[in-house]
């Protein structure tokens, strides 16, 4: 039983890691390719962060440019009009004007403003090919704007840093832009905190964080690079429904196996499943019943009988006998009971050879000559006689008949009565066994009850009685239970009787104390059978 329970818990165990496994596994991968969905997203918009930022500064050269080719003197109506042509024309950029002698000189936002002396600061670079930048520079128009302004040769043109960094997301990740030749942030996003930007510029954007990731992009062709940032759980959304996804398929595949395990742990418990497991570890055991000769009540022989107790509870014999026949378990069933005999009663069968036990065989015990030989090997060197052991055989063997002919013929001649069983219920009639020769005919219970009673089948019992005498077998009552079928037996010479008015099936120590109880009369027993 331990060894079933631990293989019934383990297969519980398994069911269990197979149901619970795959979704643990599905909540891994899902949580990884969030995390590598997260991470590839971030990458693609810190690419597009850096075409923005490209483009926002190409617009500054090609203004300036245009700039270049303005006819006439600085600050003309001509120059003035040409000016207000680049503003329009170019997106990003706010103003465009002249400057000279380190002073704004007009522009069409501006005026002229020759007059006023609006000084210049120095620029923050000068590049090789003659540009003026000035990195967040505050414009003359607006005490809390920022600009951006380039200038050459004596034009200049006023950038929006937010320009560089106004991206439609609808995440809102913050962006740095970042000036790889000085290490300037050229501008901020919204969100963004300057000081958390630098730092990641400065380490690549290899910060360890657990609530954001980070990424950056450099641009080929201009001295410019980004860093842009999301929060982990940015993508929680997504994730989510990736999670939901993976935790679905878990589900499935868990219920898959679960539901194999429970099959096969079913399978495991079915019940003739079990009743191998009895069988083969010998939890079946065999009680004894007396039988007695009518006319002294004098106990003669026994019946064994199977018992089995399942979890405390009685299985009937007349189910789980049918069980062990319709799944080939009846042979090792039958070879049981005749070791259990054997080895708890060899003793006192030697001691009293009169003494017979009774063994109930099923027909395909009686196929081939395997029960005989079984039976005689088990025997051998015991010291008890062919005779003490006997075989009760049911009427159903006689559909095989000529099989059964030389079967019943071999147990005869090897020494053991042959006894037929149940007679009455099954398909032989009297004149069929005539043709068979046998030693005693045990009349089946349900013609007995009937006896000295006033039933209409109550004439069935006297005629099986006359026509065995004719056949000189010897006859055997099955479940005598009342005195009054006692003496209605003795009168009609039936011989040898069995049934609770005589004792109930016990256990072999029993049987041997209740046999040598000294008694007038043998009084029911109780024991096998009673709780
Ligand atoms: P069976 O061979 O006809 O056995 C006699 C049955 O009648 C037994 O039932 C016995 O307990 C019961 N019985 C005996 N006296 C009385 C009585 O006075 N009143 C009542 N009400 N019943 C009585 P059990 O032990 O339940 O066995 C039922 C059947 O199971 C047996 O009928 C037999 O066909 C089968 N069986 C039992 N043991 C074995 C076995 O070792 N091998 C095989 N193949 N079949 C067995
Ligand atoms: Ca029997
Ligand atoms: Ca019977």
């Amino acid at each position: 039983m331990i060894k079933r329970a631990s293989i019934v818990s383990a297969s519980v165990a398994l069911g269990c890691i197979a149901s619970v496994a795959p979704v643990l596994t599905s909540i891994y991968i899902a949580e990884e390719d969030a995390e590598r969905r997260e991470r590839d997203d971030l990458r693609e918009f810190a690419t597009k962060a850096v075409m923005r930022a490209e483009l926002v500064s190409y617009q500054a050269v090609a203004a300036l440019a245009d700039m270049a080719a303005t006819p006439g003197p600085p600050c003309s109506p001509a120059h003035l009009a040409q000016l207000a042509h680049v503003i329009f024309n170019y997106r990003y950029v706010q103003d465009a004007g002249a400057y000279g002698g380190g002073q704004y000189l007009c522009s069409p936002l501006l005026g002229d403003v020759r007059e006023q002396h609006l000084t210049m600061s120095e620029p923050d670079r000068r590049s090789n090919d003659g540009y003026l930048i000035w990195y967040r520079h505050k414009n003359p128009l607006s005490d809390a704007r920022q600009d951006i302004q380039v200038g050459r040769n004596g034009n200049y043109v006023s950038i929006d840093a937010q320009s560089y960094v106004d991206l439609i997301d609808p995440a809102r990740r913050p962006i740095a832009v970042f000036s790889t030749e000085t290490n300037a942030l050229l501008a901020l996003s919204m969100d963004a905190d300057a000081a958390d930007m630098l730092h990641a510029w400065k380490q690549a954007a290899n910060v360890s964080s657990d609530q954001w990731h980070y990424a950056t992009a450099h641009s080929a062709t201009l001295p410019l690079s980004v860093v842009v940032k999301s929060p982990r759980n940015s993508l929680l959304g997504n994730w989510t429904g990736l999670l939901g996804m993976w935790l679905s398929i878990g589900v499935v595949v868990g219920g898959l196996f679960g539901w194999l395990s429970f099959r096969k742990i079913s399978q495991q418990l079915s019940f003739p499943s079990t009743l191998e497991w009895a069988i083969a570890r010998k939890r079946i055991d065999v009680c004894f019943q007396p039988i007695v000769t009518l006319a002294d009540r004098e106990c003669v022989g026994a019946e064994a009988l199977v018992r089995w107790k399942l979890n405390g509870l009685d299985i009937s014999p007349d189910i789980f006998v049918a069980v062990a026949e319709q799944n080939g378990l009846i042979q090792p069933l039958t070879d049981l009971v005749l070791d259990k005999t054997i080895d708890e009663l060899s003793t006192f069968l030697r001691s009293r050879p009169s003494f017979y036990v009774s063994i109930n065989v099923s027909s395909e015990d009686l196929q081939t000559s395997r029960f005989l030989d079984v039976l005689t090997a088990r025997l051998e060197g015991t010291g008890i006689r062919p005779a003490q052991i006997r075989i009760e055989l049911t009427e159903r063997i006689f559909i095989n008949a000529d099989t059964t002919r030389q079967t019943i013929a071999a147990f005869r001649k090897a020494g053991h009565p042959v006894y037929i069983d149940d007679f009455g219920t099954g398909y032989s009639s009297l004149s069929y066994l005539q043709t068979f020769t046998i030693d005693v005919l045990k009349i089946d219970k349900s013609f007995i009850d009937t006896i000295a009673q006033d039933a209409a089948s109550s004439i069935v019992a006297p005629h099986i009685i006359k026509m065995a005498h004719e056949l000189g077998v010897e006859i055997l009552a099955e479940g005598v239970e009342r005195d009054a079928q006692v003496d209605y037996l003795v009168e009609r010479g039936v011989q040898y009787g069995q049934g609770w008015l005589f004792a109930k099936a016990m256990r072999s120590k029993e049987l041997i104390a209740w046999l040598g109880e000294p008694r007038t009369q043998l009084e029911p027993m109780k024991q096998c059978d009673d709780s």
